[in-house]
């Protein structure tokens, strides 16, 4: 899903761990969602029914703009229609406020992961042959390449960068869709 914040902000919501999104589970349903751990603990059968049940406790979603800290929440009545509110300190607006309401309760020590893409083969939907995504609360540039030394160097840098801040929970760098390398902190602890 993409939209626009009034300010301009282009929201994407096409992969896990977003740092400006979250999910909201009504008061009402927090005993049922206890109700469903306790019932995953006590069967060792097939939980799926109840795994269902938990995602849809947690069914709505919530975002902020992390340009201007603008939320909006989707409307359990037509999930399609988002609707914003605007950050108010007594009526007035006032953009100067936490635009990270929705990073992980972890906060700024949260985990991520870092992929990387390399095609010789430069693929249609894409401007480049080498591509790095991080999933991080921190801001990367310069993660696209044409050429396949620096791309490397560049995967390579940023993982021991990252690993040493131990702000990654693991790595994977695939060359013409093979996985080449492969790191993950639970095999290394
Ligand atoms: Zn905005």
């Amino acid at each position: 899903m993409h939209f626009l914040c009034k300010c301009g902000y282009r929201f994407h919501d096409s992969t896990d761990c977003i740092s400006y999104k979250g999910r909201i589970i009504a008061d009402q349903d927090w005993n049922e969602f206890w109700d469903c751990i306790d019932k995953i603990e006590k069967s060792h059968e097939n939980n799926h029914a109840i795994y269902e049940r938990i995602d849809d406790l947690f069914h709505l979603n919530l975002y902020q703009c992390p340009s201007c800290g603008r939320v909006f929440i989707e409307n359990p009545e037509n999930i399609s229609q988002l609707i914003r509110f605007t950050p108010c300190l007594e009526g007035e607006p006032e953009p100067d406020v936490n635009k990270r309401l929705l990073i992980s309760s972890h906060g700024e020590k949260w985990k991520g992961h870092l992929y990387a893409d390399w095609y010789d083969e430069k693929p249609e939907w894409c401007d480049c042959r080498g591509m790095i995504y991080p999933t991080l609360n921190i801001q990367l540039d310069d993660l696209t390449f044409d050429d396949y030394e620096s791309f490397e160097n560049r995967f390579y840098e940023l993982f021991e960068h990252l690993k040493g801040l131990r702000l990654i929970s693991y790595a994977i760098l695939n060359v013409n869709r093979k996985r080449t390398f492969m790191w993950s902190e639970k095999n290394n602890e």
